[in-house]
């Protein structure tokens, strides 16, 4: 570690318990609750993870709850929220606790990275915060924060960066109070020492940051230039018959891995979106519909892709449902869709048949 950067825990420790917001998570010591707002928190904005939060630990308020649970509630409590993978992985580490450690996590950061899904962030942030741990964490906010005030001007993601960064936030962390510290890092990275305008003004680290003094502190941390998400375009009908509609469930793992979705695919290069749904429905769920009717589309920004969803209605689909790509499926009263664990994406489609029914002429 730097020799000097250890003369930042006093101030920021200050500056810390006189500034830090009041979150649901930060009022309790309870690991398992500490352990559900960390997961939530990867890659979520913290006002978004409140309400959601708050519901999960309404529903499952221990960890055999959780573990007792059906999948499709807790990923019906996640919904919304994406990276599903991260409600899966909470639920098959809830069933490790309950089964091998009598309900109880880990108090050690070793312990917890055994559990599925925890890596070494996650097992840090809970070692240190709810066990006292002096264990390091680096997330985004804390690469960042550490490069500024390092003035680390080689790319962050880089194995051998990232692995100083995790040596510096080691040594930084050495002492009392662990947990606060470690947050501190994460607040003063979430509200002052921000992405692109960092308040140095306000910063209290702001005479010990190289960072600063060299004046370009909003260029750090430098990033690898991203690529560019990759353009889809996709079909998906709604598709009744004798007043149900069907709805499919993804497998386990993978992108939205289980969830339900209405049926549909990926277009073929050079398809238009209604001969891509009429194939895609044969292909994919073994339906025939004679026509389809064009609701809407759809945009939305995945990690690497770009979707275009269109969004169509057909009525009186004939065939026997034949699963390819999927591996459940169901007919629903339309309005039971949306009771159905399901991502973004589904949830703006149901609301372009709503708009449609609310519209309509004979309702
Ligand atoms: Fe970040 Fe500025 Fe504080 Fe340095 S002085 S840690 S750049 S806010």
């Amino acid at each position: 570690m730097s020799p000097d950067l250890r003369s930042i825990r006093e101030p920021l420790l200050r500056w810390y318990r006189r500034n830090r917001r009041d979150l649901p998570w930060r009022r309790t010591r309870d690991p398992y609750a500490i352990w559900i707002s960390e997961a939530m928190l990867q890659q979520t904005r913290v006002e978004t993870v409140i309400p959601y939060y708050e519901r999960f630990l309404t529903r499952f308020p221990d960890v055999l709850a959780l573990a007792d649970a059906a999948a499709d509630e807790v990923l019906g409590a996640w919904a919304g929220l994406g990276y599903y993978s991260r409600a899966r992985n909470l639920q098959r580490a809830a069933r490790v606790v309950a089964d091998e450690h009598g309900g109880r996590l880990p108090d050690t950061a070793e312990g917890l990275r055994e559990l599925p899904g925890i890596g070494r962030y996650t097992a840090g942030a809970v070692a240190s915060i709810a066990f006292d741990r002096p264990e390091p964490v680096v997330d985004g906010n804390v690469a960042r924060v550490l490069a500024r005030l390092l003035e680390i001007r080689e790319d962050v993601k880089s194995p051998a960066v990232s692995r100083r960064l995790w040596e510096e936030a080691e040594g930084l962390v050495r002492g009392r109070d662990p947990g606060d510290l470690n947050q501190a890092l994460m607040e003063l990275g979430a509200t002052v020492c921000t992405p692109r305008s960092p308040r140095c003004l306000a910063c209290p680290l702001v005479k010990l940051c190289a960072g600063h003094a060299a004046g370009d502190a909003e260029s750090l941390p430098v990033k690898p230039a991203r690529r560019a998400p990759r353009p889809v375009e996709a079909a998906a009908g709604l598709l009744l018959r004798r007043g149900r509609a069907l709805a499919v469930r993804r497998p386990p793992r993978g992108l939205l891995g289980g969830l339900w979705e209405l049926p549909g695919g990926d277009l073929a290069p050079r398809e238009g979106p209604e001969e891509g749904l009429l194939r895609t429905l044969r292909e994919r769920v073994g339906l025939r519909v004679a026509g389809a009717r064009r609701l809407g589309t759809i945009e939305h920004l995945f990690t690497h892709r770009r979707l275009r969803l269109h969004v169509f209605r057909c009525d009186t689909p004939f065939g026997r449902v034949r699963l390819e790509g999927f591996d459940a499926h169901r007919w629903l009263a339309p309005a039971g869709l949306a009771g159905l664990p399901q991502g973004a994406v589904t949830r703006k489609a149901l609301e372009l048949l709503a708009t449609e029914e609310s519209g309509s002429p004979d309702r």
